[in-house]
């Protein structure tokens, strides 16, 4: 495994050391394949092909319902109770459905067949499956498969799973070759764009984003590939990478003016940015960041949040929103606690935050009912009950789908907290 290169900025221990409630009961949570809903605008050149029940279609049908302005990249094909006769014919059913679709639909570059959780879809290889298809089909379409089911993934980590799955396909660099920085997550495209102008401006020329905007942009990767993870559930993803020869750096992550301020002082560090460059590039964005924060302050300084565990996003916006805008916070759950990732996060989140990993949803709401908190950031099932019991809440899936990092996005980002809070008000006069 290569090295893990540490940022310089010191952020004392925070809660580091502290041991995070683990529950392992009842979650309510999403499953992987909601990721489809931002990957398929993301990979313009890819398809999703969900192979799954018709709750999937459901499932990914409302999900993206309101998204969708032209012909979607992605489906589902359902796999039903007659299948389970033979699984001869699920694979023949599968291999028409791809033909049918790639006639169909020229411009598809790379296909996902996605794997879902009913008992007739596990039962399929789908990996053997992907093989088959992407021997038939290539070079025109590579096909790969990971699975989005909810028995294996919890929502966001679908987006690991896709992106684990195409680590393999990554050409490896050169060896001499130059150092190149890679960011790695799906972040919409105006917010890459400025990432881009900031890391220029210090005279960081060479980077990619993974997964890239099309499946044909090779990312190639190696010795030479310096990681800066831009979403918080890539575990699995990064672990891969870092098996090639890419090298972690050390950060948080890039939500809010601090958050995205030592996101990019680490990669200015393992560039050798001198400190008068780095400011130099970050200065203005900062200082417009800082004052877009103002306003939303006033109205969440104090202000009690209590996090039910979802999108992995949950620590990093809890230090945001403690840090920067002076929310207190009773609890913050995460479905999953990677040490590692979420070191310097963890290290700036106020001594003695309340933290739990995994969920027992009754318990928990127990909880969270004791405590009635001014905000509550929860998934959609469990914000309409907590919504007539009189809180406040924020829907997760919200913060995953609004471009909120970078410093042109702090200001949208507190936004969104001082959103449901005006509602209520609204509602009370
Ligand atoms: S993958 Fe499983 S949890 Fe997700 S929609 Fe399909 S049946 Fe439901």
């Amino acid at each position: 495994m290569s090295p893990v290169i540490p940022i310089r900025a010191d952020f004392g221990k925070g809660c580091t050391d502290v041991m995070p409630l683990v529950e392992r009961g009842q979650r309510e949570v999403f499953c992987g394949l909601t990721g489809i809903i931002w990957l398929h605008r993301k990979i313009q050149d890819a398809f999703f092909l969900v192979v799954g029940s018709r709750t999937c279609a459901h499932l990914i049908q409302s999900a993206a319902g309101v998204m969708i302005f032209a012909e979607p990249r992605f489906g589902t094909a359902i796999i039903d109770e007659r299948d389970l006769a033979g699984l001869a014919d699920a694979n023949e059913e599968l291999d028409r459905v791809v033909d049918q679709l790639l006639a169909r639909r020229p411009e598809i570059k790379l296909l996902f067949l996605v794997g879902s959780c009913p008992s007739e879809v596990i039962k399929l290889d789908l990996s053997r499956a992907a093989s088959r298809l992407s021997a038939q089909h290539s070079p025109t379409v590579r096909v790969l498969n990971y699975s989005g089911s909810g028995i294996e993934t919890t929502f966001t980590q679908g987006e690991d799973a896709c992106l684990a799955s195409m680590v393999p396909e990554m050409a490896s660099s050169p060896v001499n070759a130059p150092k190149e920085l890679v960011i790695v997550g799906t972040l919409a495209d105006v917010v890459e764009d400025q990432f881009v102008r900031i890391l220029n401006h210090m005279g960081i020329d060479r980077v990619r984003f993974f997964p890239p905007r099309r499946a044909q942009d090779h990312v190639p990767i190696g010795p030479n590939t310096r990681l800066l993870l831009a979403q918080p559930f890539l575990a699995e993803t990064a672990r891969l990478m870092q098996a090639r020869g890419a090298s972690l750096l050390v950060a948080p992550f890039p939500l809010g003016v601090e958050g995205t301020s030592a996101w990019l002082q680490s990669a200015a560090t393992a560039f050798g940015v001198t400190p008068e460059r780095f400011q130099a590039a970050v200065a203005a964005p900062m200082a417009r960041a800082e004052a877009s924060l103002t306003r939303a302050k006033l109205q969440l300084d104090g202000k009690r949040i209590f996090f039910f565990p979802d999108s992995q996003l949950e620590i990093p916006l809890a230090r945001f929103l403690s840090r920067e805008l002076g929310m207190k916070l009773l609890e913050v759950g995460t479905p999953y606690l990677h040490r590692q990732h979420m070191a310097v996060e963890l290290a700036m989140l106020p001594e003695g935050t309340f933290l739990s990993e995994g969920q027992d949803v009754e318990k928990q709401l127990d909880r969270c009912r004791a405590l009635h908190p001014d905000m509550v950031v929860c998934g959609l099932g469990l914000a309409n009950p907590l919504e007539s019991e009189g809180m406040t809440t924020k829907w997760a899936i919200e913060l995953v789908f609004t471009p909120i990092q970078g410093y042109d996005q702090a200001g949208d980002l507190a936004e969104l907290f001082t959103r449901p809070l005006t509602r209520r008000m609204r509602l009370a006069a």
